[in-house]
């Protein structure tokens, strides 16, 4: 009997769980392929949704996915670890040892065989080599960070109440990810709002949240109407938005920008661009782009090697480079999910992945949201509206929910969602 082949995908985020679970349904239900997932935590959460955990207005279980559990039920295997190395020769991968949150060590480095490997390890926040960054401020890159962030963000608020001062934060970087956290975070005040008065006896502190934008105008991925109309939603629920604000260095007590001014701020998020984990620099001597990533040919092979493909952040398609946006990870997934088996089995090639643009959405909190469509009008703003373009936002994440688990699961969750928000608290309190 032929062995089966091995096929590694490294990194369960929003391509890598999406193309493990097609692959689990094409070849390992059918016992032509091995698929092994490698991530280096044991669930997946929507990354988009990533500021709304930072501020604590999403508190469910359920937006949690067990890489374990999915792996049972969709026919594929799945390791925890981080992989540190690529020994192309060999075509192993190497995983560093597997440590408890106490420190101590579980597993010893593991090597893994593979005869194709997919990386999709996603990206982590840029920050230009910018003095103080590193050590002063804060990023809400992956669950583990945006729940610190949290933490930190509930503990200086509880202060706040006590000593009856004002919360100073400062965000750095009006991109999606930087103007939905401002505006989630007002958000998370509000609703704290209605518990703290019977709880502290006292009034809720004042929140100062400071956008820095290096550019002209916030969302720049946006067209300008949008970045006009969230600038005004911001500054109307009390969010300060500085543009042309080039941040020179952070350091303990907030922000110094290049024409000397201090901002600031208690707490201090860099928000402002991405680049690919250092470790892609040890993957075999593979070609990387300047922020990092793989350079892979349109049909997503690494322009080096024939068994290696990359998709989503970490990879780059140096004929047509795409935004680092969950709507490429997904496509880019879905391309490899429709054709790696019958490159596996018959060594039929993967065709060219052509991006479509179904678009871009924005929704600050349940203030606004606006959706910018593919031909440039945009739809949103307003109460009906950006309501509408909220509810877009959030259906984005059903759709991916619908597609990891099946139409039924899907909607049973969406159900489970809704039913619980008359149970549980709407911010996270403890
Ligand atoms: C706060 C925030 C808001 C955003 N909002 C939007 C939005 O509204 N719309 C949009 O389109 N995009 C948005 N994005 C961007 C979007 O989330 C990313 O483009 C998308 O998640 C990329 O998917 P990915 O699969 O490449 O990587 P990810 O989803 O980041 O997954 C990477 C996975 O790899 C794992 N990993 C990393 N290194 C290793 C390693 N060495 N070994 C093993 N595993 C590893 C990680 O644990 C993770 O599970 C947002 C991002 C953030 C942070």
């Amino acid at each position: 009997m032929t062995p089966k082949s091995e096929i590694l995908i490294v990194g369960g985020g929003v391509a890598g769980l999406s193309l493990a679970t097609q692959l689990g349904r094409s070849l390992g239900k059918t016992g032509k392929a091995r698929i092994t997932l490698i991530d280096r935590g044991f669930a997946h959460v929507w990354k988009p949704m990533l500021h709304c955990f930072a501020a604590g207005t999403v508190v469910n279980e359920n937006d949690r996915i067990s890489f374990i559990n999915q792996a049972s039920g969709h026919h594929f295997e799945f390791w925890p670890g981080e992989v540190v190395s690529i020994d192309r020769a060999k075509r192993e991968v190497t995983l560093s040892p597997f440590h408890a949150s106490d420190g101590t060590q579980v597993l010893e480095s593991r090597t893994m065989n593979y005869d194709a490997i997919v990386l999709a390890i996603g990206s982590c926040a840029n920050d230009f080599g910018t003095p103080g960054v590193a050590e002063h401020c804060l990023s809400i890159d992956n669950l583990v960070e945006a729940n610190a962030f949290n933490e930190k963000f509930r503990m200086e608020l509880l202060r706040a109440f006590a000593d009856s001062s004002e919360l100073d934060i400062a965000i750095v970087g009006g991109g999606a990810t930087g103007t939905q956290l401002a505006a989630e975070l007002h958000k998370a005040l509000d609703i704290v709002d209605s518990f703290s008065l019977h709880a502290f006896g006292k009034t809720p502190p004042a929140l100062r949240v400071t956008l820095l934008q290096s550019g002209a105008r916030i969302l720049p991925a946006f067209p300008e109407s949008v970045s006009i109309a969230a600038k005004e939603q911001l500054e109307r629920i009390g969010v300060t938005v500085r543009t042309s604000a080039r941040v020179a260095a952070a350091d303990a007590t907030g922000f110094i920008l290049k024409d000397g001014t201090h901002i600031p701020a208690k707490l201090r998020v860099w928000a402002a661009g991405v680049r690919a984990p250092e470790v892609t620099k040890t993957y075999g001597g593979l070609s990387l782009s300047k922020s990092g990533q793989i350079l892979v040919k349109p049909n997503l092979c690494s322009i080096d090697d024939e068994n290696i493909f990359a998709m989503g952040d970490c990879s780059f398609v140096a004929d047509d480079p795409l935004p680092a946006t969950a709507q490429v990870a997904r496509q880019q997934a879905n391309h490899l999910g429709h054709h790696l088996p019958a490159w596996i089995e018959r060594k039929q090639p993967v065709s060219s992945c052509v991006f479509q643009n179904k678009g871009a959405i924005v929704a600050l909190g349940t203030y606004n949201g606006w959706a910018a469509l593919p031909g440039g009008s945009v739809w949103g703003g307003g109460f009906t509206h950006g309501l509408s373009a909220r509810l877009a936002h959030i259906m984005l994440y059903r759709q991916h929910q619908i597609a990891l688990f099946g139409l039924f699961r899907g909607l049973i969750s969406c159900l489970s969602d809704w039913m619980e928000t008359f149970v549980r608290p709407s911010v996270r309190l403890d």
